[in-house]
């Protein structure tokens, strides 16, 4: 068995969003200034910021739980399903957060499912305007059964 499998990130992405409580406003512009786009894929987000979008543009944003109360961790088992194939998290670096044990969780299941995620809005402009987000992306992610059965004879 291979190391690693090929899965497809499809043209029509399932796209999460997420803003911390000081950067609810400015993702809420940028969700307006890329709404052309936006409305071409599936989007999801943590319950307030869904909520907030959807109250403030005519994107439908299906809500899971509100961060603190473990949204970013829905988000990341989503992401482990092959539910979730695509971040946009506008995190604040100058604010604590009660939640930041599974913030760095989000992070790191994404890494580990090589996930496009963007933590600020030049990352998200970036990403938005590729044209790669019109399109199906292959890419090699770690093959878990593989990984177990290695594991379990092993270990
Ligand atoms: P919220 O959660 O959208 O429910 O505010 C976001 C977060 O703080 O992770």
């Amino acid at each position: 068995m291979a190391d690693t499998i090929t899965l497809t990130i499809p043209r029509q992405k399932n796209i999460a969003l997420i803003a911390h409580d000081g950067k609810k406003h400015e993702l809420i512009d940028w969700c307006k200034a890329n709404a052309e786009v936006l409305k071409r894929h599936f989007l999801c987000g943590t319950g307030t910021t869904a909520r907030m979008i959807t109250d403030a543009t005519d994107l439908p944003v299906r809500g899971y739980n509100s961060g603190p109360l473990g949204g970013d961790q829905q988000i990341g088992a989503k992401i482990v399903e092959g539910k979730i194939d695509f971040v946009i998290f506008f995190s604040d670096p100058l604010t604590a957060a009660p939640h930041d044990p599974d913030v760095k969780a989000l992070m790191r299941i994404a890494q580990v499912y090589d996930i496009p995620f963007a933590n600020n809005k030049a990352t998200a402009d970036f990403l938005i305007n590729s044209s790669l987000m019109d399109e199906e992306y292959d890419h090699e992610v770690i093959n878990f059964q593989q990984n177990i059965a290695h594991r379990a004879e092993t270990l």
